[in-house]
Protein backbone atom coordinates (compact mmCIF):
# COMPACT_ATOMS: atom_id res chain seq x y z
CA UNK A 1 0.00 0.00 0.00
CA UNK A 2 1.21 3.25 -0.61
CA UNK A 3 0.67 5.23 1.70
CA UNK A 4 2.80 3.33 3.91
CA UNK A 5 5.95 4.37 2.27
CA UNK A 6 5.22 7.64 3.88
CA UNK A 7 5.83 9.12 7.77
CA UNK A 8 2.25 9.87 9.10
CA UNK A 9 3.73 12.79 10.90
CA UNK A 10 5.11 14.90 7.81
CA UNK A 11 3.96 12.22 5.08
CA UNK A 12 7.51 12.32 3.91
CA UNK A 13 8.39 9.50 1.82
CA UNK A 14 9.98 6.78 4.11
CA UNK A 15 9.00 4.46 7.14
CA UNK A 16 5.25 4.76 8.52
CA UNK A 17 7.28 7.52 11.50
CA UNK A 18 10.57 9.12 10.47
CA UNK A 19 13.65 10.21 12.73
CA UNK A 20 12.59 14.14 12.84
CA UNK A 21 9.15 13.17 13.68
CA UNK A 22 10.07 10.27 16.49
CA UNK A 23 11.85 12.36 18.44
CA UNK A 24 9.31 15.79 17.83
CA UNK A 25 6.46 13.32 19.39
CA UNK A 26 9.57 12.14 22.63
CA UNK A 27 9.31 15.87 23.17
CA UNK A 28 5.74 17.08 22.97
CA UNK A 29 5.18 21.05 23.46
CA UNK A 30 2.28 22.29 24.83
CA UNK A 31 0.89 19.23 26.59
CA UNK A 32 -2.40 20.00 28.65
CA UNK A 33 -2.01 18.84 32.07
CA UNK A 34 -4.37 17.14 33.61
CA UNK A 35 -5.44 15.16 37.11
CA UNK A 36 -8.20 13.29 34.81
CA UNK A 37 -6.45 11.72 32.42
CA UNK A 38 -2.57 10.85 31.84
CA UNK A 39 -1.99 11.53 28.38
CA UNK A 40 1.36 11.03 26.07
CA UNK A 41 0.38 13.65 23.66
CA UNK A 42 -1.55 16.80 22.52
CA UNK A 43 -4.06 16.56 20.11
CA UNK A 44 -2.60 18.93 18.34
CA UNK A 45 0.52 19.33 15.41
CA UNK A 46 2.13 16.39 14.26
CA UNK A 47 1.14 14.66 17.36
CA UNK A 48 -2.77 14.92 15.87
CA UNK A 49 -1.44 14.20 12.12
CA UNK A 50 0.08 10.79 13.23
CA UNK A 51 -2.71 9.83 15.57
CA UNK A 52 -5.27 10.29 12.71
CA UNK A 53 -3.20 8.82 10.45
CA UNK A 54 -3.03 5.73 13.15
CA UNK A 55 -6.75 5.95 13.65
CA UNK A 56 -7.66 6.41 10.36
CA UNK A 57 -4.99 5.53 7.52
CA UNK A 58 -4.86 2.07 8.77
CA UNK A 59 -1.25 2.86 10.10
CA UNK A 60 -0.94 -0.29 12.77
CA UNK A 61 2.26 -0.23 13.06
CA UNK A 62 2.32 2.95 15.31
CA UNK A 63 0.89 0.90 17.86
CA UNK A 64 3.90 -0.01 19.09
CA UNK A 65 5.21 3.48 19.17
CA UNK A 66 2.47 5.15 20.59
CA UNK A 67 2.46 2.50 23.92
CA UNK A 68 6.19 3.57 24.44
CA UNK A 69 5.61 7.07 24.15
CA UNK A 70 2.53 6.52 26.87
CA UNK A 71 4.28 4.27 28.77
CA UNK A 72 7.58 6.67 29.30
CA UNK A 73 4.60 9.25 30.29
CA UNK A 74 2.94 7.06 33.13
CA UNK A 75 6.28 5.85 34.31
CA UNK A 76 6.87 9.94 34.84
CA UNK A 77 3.95 10.60 36.43
CA UNK A 78 4.42 8.15 38.64
CA UNK A 79 2.75 4.94 38.11
CA UNK A 80 4.33 1.96 38.86
CA UNK A 81 3.49 -1.41 37.72
CA UNK A 82 2.62 -3.03 40.93
CA UNK A 83 0.19 -0.20 41.27
CA UNK A 84 -2.00 -1.98 38.51
CA UNK A 85 -3.58 -5.73 38.23
CA UNK A 86 -4.62 -5.50 34.53
CA UNK A 87 -4.89 -3.13 31.60
CA UNK A 88 -8.30 -2.97 29.22
CA UNK A 89 -9.26 -0.09 26.92
CA UNK A 90 -12.51 1.64 25.94
CA UNK A 91 -13.88 -0.35 23.15
CA UNK A 92 -14.65 1.88 20.27
CA UNK A 93 -18.45 0.84 18.80
CA UNK A 94 -18.67 -1.89 16.91
CA UNK A 95 -19.55 -0.32 13.66
CA UNK A 96 -16.01 1.95 14.01
CA UNK A 97 -14.24 -1.52 14.83
CA UNK A 98 -15.84 -2.83 11.82
CA UNK A 99 -15.16 0.00 9.49
CA UNK A 100 -11.37 0.26 10.31
CA UNK A 101 -11.12 -3.77 11.38
CA UNK A 102 -9.17 -2.76 14.00
CA UNK A 103 -9.92 -1.08 17.76
CA UNK A 104 -6.93 1.56 18.12
CA UNK A 105 -7.37 2.12 21.53
CA UNK A 106 -6.99 -1.74 22.31
CA UNK A 107 -4.01 -2.00 20.06
CA UNK A 108 -2.54 0.33 22.37
CA UNK A 109 -3.68 -1.10 25.18
CA UNK A 110 -2.13 -4.79 24.20
CA UNK A 111 0.81 -2.69 23.84
CA UNK A 112 1.39 -0.85 27.14
CA UNK A 113 0.41 -4.29 28.99
CA UNK A 114 3.08 -6.08 27.38
CA UNK A 115 5.55 -3.12 28.43
CA UNK A 116 4.85 -3.09 31.47
CA UNK A 117 4.76 -6.44 32.00
CA UNK A 118 0.92 -6.25 33.25
CA UNK A 119 -1.50 -8.61 31.46
CA UNK A 120 -4.13 -7.03 29.56
CA UNK A 121 -8.20 -8.06 29.81
CA UNK A 122 -11.08 -7.16 27.78
CA UNK A 123 -13.27 -5.94 30.17
CA UNK A 124 -15.32 -3.30 28.73
CA UNK A 125 -18.47 -3.66 26.68
CA UNK A 126 -20.36 -1.17 25.12
CA UNK A 127 -24.23 -0.59 26.35
CA UNK A 128 -26.79 -1.67 23.34
CA UNK A 129 -23.70 -2.34 21.01
CA UNK A 130 -26.27 -4.51 19.09
CA UNK A 131 -29.07 -2.39 19.44
CA UNK A 132 -30.19 0.20 17.07
CA UNK A 133 -28.04 2.71 16.25
CA UNK A 134 -30.69 5.62 16.46
CA UNK A 135 -30.70 7.98 18.82
CA UNK A 136 -27.72 6.26 20.29
CA UNK A 137 -24.85 8.16 18.41
CA UNK A 138 -26.66 11.43 19.59
CA UNK A 139 -26.86 10.68 23.14
CA UNK A 140 -23.15 9.45 23.44
CA UNK A 141 -21.97 12.61 21.57
CA UNK A 142 -23.13 14.11 24.81
CA UNK A 143 -23.25 11.94 27.79
CA UNK A 144 -20.88 9.16 26.15
CA UNK A 145 -20.89 5.57 26.11
CA UNK A 146 -22.13 3.92 28.69
CA UNK A 147 -20.76 0.52 29.57
CA UNK A 148 -20.83 -2.97 30.86
CA UNK A 149 -18.01 -5.02 32.73
CA UNK A 150 -17.51 -8.40 32.22
CA UNK A 151 -16.00 -10.53 33.92
CA UNK A 152 -16.36 -8.60 37.98
CA UNK A 153 -13.37 -6.55 38.90
CA UNK A 154 -13.52 -6.81 42.57
CA UNK A 155 -10.74 -5.59 44.10
CA UNK A 156 -8.77 -4.67 40.80
CA UNK A 157 -6.56 -2.01 39.96
CA UNK A 158 -7.58 -1.41 36.42
CA UNK A 159 -5.52 0.45 34.26
CA UNK A 160 -8.08 1.85 31.20
CA UNK A 161 -6.95 3.45 27.84
CA UNK A 162 -8.10 5.24 25.08
CA UNK A 163 -6.68 6.44 22.20
CA UNK A 164 -7.65 10.32 21.81
CA UNK A 165 -9.77 12.48 24.63
CA UNK A 166 -11.94 14.94 23.65
CA UNK A 167 -14.34 15.86 25.95
CA UNK A 168 -13.04 13.03 28.25
CA UNK A 169 -16.75 11.20 28.74
CA UNK A 170 -15.79 7.79 27.01
CA UNK A 171 -13.07 7.42 29.76
CA UNK A 172 -14.90 8.89 32.86
CA UNK A 173 -17.80 6.41 32.04
CA UNK A 174 -15.52 3.60 31.48
CA UNK A 175 -14.31 4.68 34.94
CA UNK A 176 -17.65 4.78 36.49
CA UNK A 177 -18.31 1.24 35.32
CA UNK A 178 -15.26 -0.65 35.84
CA UNK A 179 -15.67 0.53 39.74
CA UNK A 180 -19.38 -0.46 39.56
CA UNK A 181 -18.31 -3.66 39.19
CA UNK A 182 -15.77 -3.80 42.14
CA UNK A 183 -12.75 -2.08 40.83
CA UNK A 184 -10.95 -0.62 43.61
CA UNK A 185 -8.77 1.57 41.54
CA UNK A 186 -8.98 3.02 38.17
CA UNK A 187 -5.97 5.22 36.16
CA UNK A 188 -6.63 6.49 33.10
CA UNK A 189 -4.83 7.42 30.27
CA UNK A 190 -4.89 8.27 26.73
CA UNK A 191 -1.97 8.09 23.52
CA UNK A 192 -3.14 12.01 23.25
CA UNK A 193 -5.81 14.87 24.88
CA UNK A 194 -7.23 17.34 23.38
CA UNK A 195 -5.94 20.81 24.85
CA UNK A 196 -9.30 22.07 25.36
CA UNK A 197 -9.98 18.98 27.44
CA UNK A 198 -7.91 20.30 29.45
CA UNK A 199 -8.41 24.00 30.04
CA UNK A 200 -12.64 23.44 30.18
CA UNK A 201 -11.67 20.28 32.71
CA UNK A 202 -14.87 21.38 34.27
CA UNK A 203 -17.07 21.95 31.79
CA UNK A 204 -18.91 18.40 31.61
CA UNK A 205 -21.83 17.86 33.49
CA UNK A 206 -20.75 17.10 37.26
CA UNK A 207 -22.59 14.50 39.42
CA UNK A 208 -22.63 14.45 43.00
CA UNK A 209 -20.99 11.48 44.28
CA UNK A 210 -22.58 8.86 46.45
CA UNK A 211 -19.23 7.17 47.39
CA UNK A 212 -20.31 5.68 51.03
CA UNK A 213 -22.82 3.94 49.49
CA UNK A 214 -22.59 0.15 48.47
CA UNK A 215 -22.36 -0.18 44.75
CA UNK A 216 -24.20 -2.93 43.57
CA UNK A 217 -24.47 -4.10 40.17
CA UNK A 218 -27.38 -3.11 38.30
CA UNK A 219 -29.06 -2.71 34.70
CA UNK A 220 -30.07 0.40 35.58
CA UNK A 221 -27.76 3.33 34.58
CA UNK A 222 -27.55 7.06 35.77
CA UNK A 223 -28.25 9.43 32.70
CA UNK A 224 -25.03 11.07 33.45
CA UNK A 225 -21.96 9.31 34.05
CA UNK A 226 -20.67 10.44 37.73
CA UNK A 227 -17.00 11.75 37.51
CA UNK A 228 -14.65 10.01 40.15
CA UNK A 229 -11.35 11.44 40.36
CA UNK A 230 -8.30 8.81 39.16
CA UNK A 231 -6.92 7.37 42.71
CA UNK A 232 -3.44 7.58 43.58
CA UNK A 233 -2.00 5.51 45.33
CA UNK A 234 0.10 7.37 48.48
ZN1 LIG B 1 7.99 12.49 9.67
Amino acid sequence: MIFESQCAGCRRPGPVLCRTCRFALAAPTGLPRSTDVVAALPFAGRARDVLLGFKYGNRRQLAHHLAGLLVNRLVADGLRPTDVDVVTWAPTSRRRRHQRGFDQAELVARRVAAQLGLPCRRLLERDGASGPQTGRDRVERLHGPTFRVHPRVSGARVLVIDDVVTTGSTLRSADHALRRAGAIDVRRAAVATTPAFAVSGTTWPSVERTSSEPRPVTRRRPAVPAARPVQRAA
